[in-house]
């Protein structure tokens, strides 16, 4: 078998046997194909797509390019989540705590932030001390005693998905249906838990923009756990304003600390409440999804997800006292406003556009080893379809850097359009199990 002639197959646009597919992982995961042929078959697929049955056989290789984790020793249900990416998407950092403090094991290895998505391990790198680099032994010891565990995603797990998302991320082929399906899946099959609740969301500010992408990729997704055992559930929500209103990464953080405390921006606590309940309900802790809801509203309302996040906190060397004072946390030097130029509704809060300029602030990176600042960010204090008087506050934006705060004022006005009536943006539209 030729890498040339797998690459030519699939850009003439035909179907890939089950052994072609092994033999390009294979090839990929051990470098002997190299990156321009691996790019060049990316392209090919991006283009000409794939059917289901290749798109299963390449997540199925991919989770098996390296070690998969047994997590049944854990408990009988280890539960985890995934979002296909977002801005001020800090979901995680809540929810994962509620389902732990249920009694319900969860067991997450996140990501980095890249593009203008954000991503968790950056935003629990701005507690000092935290660590983010647990080995297979750490992850699974603390998963039985806390039933919570927060880290990065293991080098170990799913390599073939590591290298091809490296490729995709510089060669314009990350937006693809069956590349993104096979890489989150590769990756949630290979780090073991039994039900999954996968986040996809859809609009301006995600990867998938419409709701028909969206929906194909969440079938797909749904259709390859199950081939592979898992009980996976797919929930589409909105991505076209971003999530709450905090972008950036100690400032989602102090977001997430604060919506743990029972306060925190309306949109953003009502979509932590879903999610958990549909882990709750998909892991079997919860009869149906108002059980699962009125569970979830009591570990936030007493207090036990909180506590649940301070021993995540202090299980993994971070400093709690960050969590106990957000106050603490590091807040960009400068602070400025952006007010609006007219009176009416707001009709956008462009989401990418938002995600943007938090990274052109230093929020994020535009390539993986660039440093990020933790301190600097974006306050977003109005919704689509809030009522705005000319001159009211739309964005703070938090800065380190001088030059860069007129750019972020011009380009957060240009995220948003006043006209004469807005309605209000759905959270979510729609369940696929
Ligand atoms: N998240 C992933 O893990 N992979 C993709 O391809 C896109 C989003």
């Amino acid at each position: 078998m030729r890498a040339v002639d797998i690459i030519i197959k699939k850009r003439d646009g035909l179907e890939l046997s089950h052994e072609e597919i092994s033999f390009f992982v294979k090839g990929l995961s051990n470098s002997e194909i190299p990156d321009y042929q691996v790019s060049s078959w990316a392209m090919a697929v991006l283009l000409n797509g794939m059917t289901e049955q290749e798109t299963t056989d390449l997540t199925l290789a991919m989770a098996a390019s390296g070690e998969t984790l047994d997590l049944s020793d854990i408990a009988p249900i280890v539960v985890d989540k995934h979002s296909t990416g977002g801005v001020g998407d800090k979901t995680t950092l809540v929810v994962a705590p509620i389902v732990a403090a249920c009694g319900l094991p969860v067991g997450k290895m996140s990501g980095r932030g890249l593009g203008f998505s954000g991503g968790t391990l950056d935003k629990m790198e701005s507690i000092p001390g935290y660590r983010v680099d647990l080995t297979q032994e750490e992850f699974m010891a603390q998963l039985k005693k806390l039933n919570i565990v927060l880290t990065g995603q293991s080098a170990d797990l799913a390599p073939a998905d590591g290298k091809l998302y490296a490729l995709r991320d510089v060669t314009g082929t990350v937006p693809s249906l069956p590349l993104i399906a096979s890489s989150v899946m590769s990756k949630k099959i290979a780090a073991g838990a039994h039900a999954i609740v996968l986040d996809v969301k859809v609009g301006n500010g995600a990867f998938m923009t419409n709701i028909d992408d969206a929906t194909q990729l969440a079938n797909m997704m749904v259709a390859i756990g199950k081939l592979s055992g898992r009980n996976v559930r797919a929930v589409l929500s909105d991505m076209n304003q971003p999530l709450g209103e905090a972008v950036g990464n100690a400032i989602e953080l102090k977001e997430a600390i604060d919506t743990l405390n029972g306060k925190g921006p309306d949109d953003f606590r009502e979509h932590c409440l879903v999610i958990a309940s549909h882990m709750l309900e998909l892991g079997q802790q919860a009869k149906d999804l108002k059980h699962a809801r009125a569970l979830a509203e009591k570990m936030v309302n007493d207090g036990a997800a909180l506590e649940k996040f301070r021993e995540l906190v202090i299980a993994q060397n971070g400093d709690v006292s960050y969590i106990d004072s957000p106050d603490k946390l590091p807040k960009g030097r400068l602070v400025h406003t952006v007010r609006a130029k007219k009176t009416g509704y707001l009709s956008a809060v462009h989401a990418r556009t938002v995600g943007e300029t938090a990274v052109d602030l230093g929020a994020g990176r535009a390539r993986k080893t660039d440093p990020i600042d933790p301190a600097v960010g974006i306050l977003v204090h109005k919704k689509v379809g809030d009522k705005v008087d000319k001159e009211d506050v739309l964005f703070t934006i938090l800065a380190n850097d001088i030059e860069k705060v007129p750019p972020a004022e011009e380009r957060l006005q240009k995220a948003i359009h006043i006209t004469g009536d807005a309605k209000p943006l759905s959270l979510f539209y729609g369940v696929i199990a």
